[in-house]
């Protein structure tokens, strides 16, 4: 869709969705969300307070205890295929709308949305796969079997980088599990969770199975705090992950978190010397860097350095920066100008500590560009991995380069981090590759290869990149409990 069609058919104003109803804020608030490549508002949503929240979550412990908590697997998984078969048949709208919130270019939207459709068919299939098994009882008096059943009501909180598809991988398990659902999308990309949430109800799920509150960090807060919330499932910073499970063990919720990363990608002078400077290029620079699996921290054999940063710079020059809705624009700007103004502070901060600017480091002035959000690609060399921009998340497009001499050091500081969400390993040695893979202490790893993921392939985080796995089985386990049942056979107690 181009830009003038964008603006002139989506509408200025969408209500939230709470018990099968289009509401507005019970206090009347509203919020406005700007798009970033034209730093205008393009769109306002309802502000939720803490009685809005009460009103979501009361409607999913209602919808579970009335028609869908009685509705046999089978429908379920039907209902969540036909609400797969509409994102397709709207993946396009969605794709523009997300992309006009936060400026993520269109064809990495276009293709995130396509790849949605098989996320809910396959926890679709999964709904009436979820089985207990039986237990051979100590005492032979009595057969004990359990039942998978769900947590019960499952709240939601997500970022702005990647709204949809990362909704998909925690709505669509618990949907198949039994359990209903508040979202709370960030405050700079409420839109397309509330377009999403018209295909819910055409789909036919019952009202009140999935609901979304609209607001800031007090709505989710507020959401968070629910007693009525069993399961608190959060994507976002380190920080806010910290109060979202405190938050939820005030009343034992459950959590899951996918939190920050600083991720190494590490190349190695036996690699693919052209796959590997793709990767790190797509690594680091693919959605403005704003991606929690960013390759930010590119560690590479001292001997391949200056020959990979210099074709690096080159290939940056060349880079396509523009309307995130054109589909020629390879980088978008950055979602939202609190945003811009953290990765151009953690530039200075990185020159301050000693790192040499190779490129970028600045905001293009050029016509088309100046009244976005946008940030030139950036390299920064000479950075020991003790420095603030080798430690904390930019979440940005500046790549920090370490050089290393041996395998073990490449190693000891790619591991040397707080985090550990992802890691890749460029290297044509089989045995190298596994053997790195296995000691680097991150939930993904990749070999000759950045940033695949899949909705059947388990994600998370170790450390303080975060708790639980999200995609394949794993990913349902994760709204689900377990019953044991006991039978007591012989009717000795009568
Ligand atoms: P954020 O933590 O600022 O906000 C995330 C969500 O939490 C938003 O909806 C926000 O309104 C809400 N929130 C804020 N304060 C809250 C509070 N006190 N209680 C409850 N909710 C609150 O994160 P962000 O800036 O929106 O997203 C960027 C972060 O997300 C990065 O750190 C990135 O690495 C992380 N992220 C992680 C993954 C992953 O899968 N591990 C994926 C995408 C993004």
């Amino acid at each position: 869709m181009t830009r003038s069609a964008m603006t002139a058919t989506e509408p200025a104003y969408r209500q939230m969705y709470i018990g099968g109803k289009w509401v507005d804020a019970e206090a009347g608030e509203t919020f406005e969300t700007v798009d970033p490549y034209t730093g205008q508002v393009w769109a306002r949503a309802p502000l939720a307070g803490a009685a809005d929240v009460r009103k979501a979550v009361q409607a999913a412990e209602d919808a579970l205890h009335g028609p869908w908590g009685t509705m046999s697997a089978t429908a379920r998984g039907n209902l969540i295929r036909r609400l797969a078969q509409l994102i397709g048949e709207h993946a396009e709208d969605l794709a523009s709308i997300e992309t006009t919130d936060n400026g993520k270019v269109i064809r990495e939207t276009r293709g995130q949305m396509a790849g949605l459709p098989a996320t809910y068919e396959y926890f679709a299939g999964a709904a009436d796969k979820i089985q207990g098994s039986t237990i051979p009882s100590p005492n032979t008096n009595f057969f004990t079997y359990t039942r998978r059943e769900p947590v019960g009501v499952v709240a939601a909180i997500l970022p702005w980088n990647s709204p949809l598809y990362l909704l998909a991988s925690k709505l669509a398990p618990a949907l198949a599990a039994g359990c209903t659902f508040v979202a709370k999308p960030a405050e700079q990309t409420p839109m397309s969770t509330l377009k999403f949430a018209e295909l819910v109800a055409e789909a036919g799920f019952p009202d009140g199975v999935f609901n979304v509150v609209t607001g800031a960090g007090e709505t989710g807060a507020a959401l968070a705090a629910d007693p009525g919330v069993v399961k608190v499932t959060f994507t976002g910073s380190t920080a806010t992950g910290t109060a979202v499970m405190k938050s939820a063990a005030d009343h034992i919720a459950d959590v899951t978190l996918e939190l920050g990363g600083k991720s190494p990608n590490i190349v190695f002078a036996d690699c693919d010397f052209d796959a590997a400077m793709n990767g790190v290029l797509a690594g680091i620079f693919a959605a403005t860097g704003q991606t929690c699996i960013a390759g930010s921290r590119l560690l590479v054999a001292r001997e391949l350095h200056d020959q990979l940063v210099s074709r690096l710079a080159e290939r940056i020059a060349t880079i396509r920066l523009g309307d995130p809705l054109d589909t020629a624009t390879e980088v978008g700007p950055i979602a939202f100008a609190e945003q811009l103004d953290k990765v151009r502070s953690y530039v200075d901060i990185g020159v301050r500590d000693g790192a040499t600017l190779v490129c970028g480091g600045t905001r293009p002035e050029s016509e088309g560009l100046r009244q976005g959000y946008f940030f030139e690609p950036t390299i920064l060399t000479g950075v020991r991995n003790d420095m603030r921009v080798a430690r904390e998340e930019i979440f940005g497009p500046v790549l920090s380069v370490i050089p290393f001499d041996t395998e073990d050091e490449a190693v000891r500081i790619a591991n040397d981090t707080t985090y550990g969400l992802a890691a890749a390993v460029w290297t044509r040695d089989v045995q190298r590759a596994h053997r790195v893979a296995h000691v680097l202490n991150a939930g993904s790893v990749w070999i000759n290869s950045y940033r695949v993921l899949a909705y059947n392939v388990p994600y998370g985080g170790y450390r303080q990149s975060g708790i639980g796995r999200e995609n394949g089985l794993e990913g349902l386990d994760a709204y689900l409990q377990t019953k044991s049942v006991w039978v007591e056979l012989t009717g000795a107690s009568r």
